[in-house]
């Protein structure tokens, strides 16, 4: 085993993930114990119904160094990396995807790159998604191109997911991010530093179904955009302009025509193109507000991003002050209240 001065934890959320993560952990450790002296796994399941958290106890029970958060219910995959950025100590952190989508082998050129060129960013660029339909790519190249349009100095690059290393410096930052609408892509991004992508090729799903559909990723997608740019909102007033001066120049020449050819009662038609289109166009600026009206609530609610209620393994001694091993209630960086 190399020796190192320094820990890396991988954190990975799962939910309902009883057929992977057996071979997650062999895989891991198969492939990262002998070359990295102090790493750690971290999961955090995130309210699973099957039986993944008895899976991964029996998994602790043979390896000391795999801790598990678990979640009082489903948060979603972005609160379940936040519990872990929030719990877990370590130099650097990785999050990861517990199907084997996220090659372990690659956290060796993370941590390369991390240690030797001091990037504090090191994210992984998936080169090839042959094995994603017409569709996703599409989608997903139109979301990467719309959200750096909108979200100004923010950007992300396309094709990268969370699968990353994220250096203490930027985790210590990530920690006082108040917000509860927390696309982790972006957020991670937010800090600064120096970042760099590592290409690879994303291999299918090793076992099981992935967790997403189309309705869940437009959803995911409106809260990145909604959550970084407020360019939908504001862009109303200039649209209103526009059509403004527009009606007012036809209702200059509808002046001018009628005082010159007098008045002959026609326009059924377009008066009612003219109501139907603005009619639409108010909804739309309407929805856009209720969007945001929305996510402003639920910040202004101010309810705790996860529910931490068990937290088993080296992580449970290394807790923040304040926090107990069977917590009932964290908000994040907040000490639990009992
Ligand atoms: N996941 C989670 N909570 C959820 C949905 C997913 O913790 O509500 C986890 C899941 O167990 C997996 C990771 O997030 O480890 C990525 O999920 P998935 O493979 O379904 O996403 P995809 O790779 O298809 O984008
Ligand atoms: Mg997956």
């Amino acid at each position: 085993m190399r020796k190192s001065d320094y820990k890396v934890a991988l954190i990975v959320p799962v939910y309902n993930e009883h057929e992977t993560v057996e071979t997650f952990v062999k895989t891991v450790f198969e492939k990262l114990e002998a070359e990295i002296e102090h790493i750690e796994i971290v999961f955090i399941d995130d309210g699973s119904k099957d039986d993944t958290v008895q899976i991964i106890e029996n998994i602790q029970k043979e390896y000391g160094n795999i801790s598990l958060i678990k979640l009082s219910r489903n948060f979603g995959k972005e609160a379940a990396m936040s519990a872990a950025l929030d719990l877990v100590q370590a130099d650097a952190i990785v999050p990861i995807d517990v199907d084997l989508q996220d090659p372990p082998e690659l956290v060796l050129d993370f941590i390369k790159i991390w240690r030797e060129d001091g990037v504090d960013n090191v994210f992984g660029i998936r080169e090839d998604r042959s094995k994603d339909t017409n569709t996703k790519r599409v989608s997903s190249e139109g979301f990467y191109y719309v959200f750096n349009k909108l979200s100004g100095r923010v950007q992300i690059p396309s094709n990268v997911g969370d699968f990353r290393l994220i250096d203490r410096k930027i985790i210590d930052i990530l920690k006082t991010l108040k917000e509860r609408n927390r696309f982790m892509k972006a957020l991670y991004a937010w800090p600064g530093f120096t970042s760099k992508g590592v290409g690879y090729k994303r291999p299918e799903r090793v076992a099981g179904n992935t967790k997403w559909n189309y309705w869940k990723l437009w959803n995911f997608a409106l809260d990145g955009i909604f959550a970084f740019s407020s360019l939908p909102l504001r862009v109303w007033s200039y649209l209103g302009g526009f059509i403004g001066v527009l009606s007012l120049i036809y209702m200059f020449w509808n002046l001018i025509k009628t005082l010159v050819l007098g008045n002959s009662t026609p326009g059924y038609t377009t008066l009612i193109c003219v109501i139907l289109f603005l009619g639409a166009v108010q909804l739309i600026g309407i929805g856009v507000l209720g969007e945001y009206m929305g996510r402003l609530t639920e910040e202004v609610k101010g309810r705790p991003v996860y529910v931490a209620s068990k937290i088993t393994g080296p992580l449970s001694k290394q807790l923040p002050k304040g926090m107990s091993n069977t917590c009932v209630g964290i908000s994040y960086n907040e000490e639990t209240k009992k």
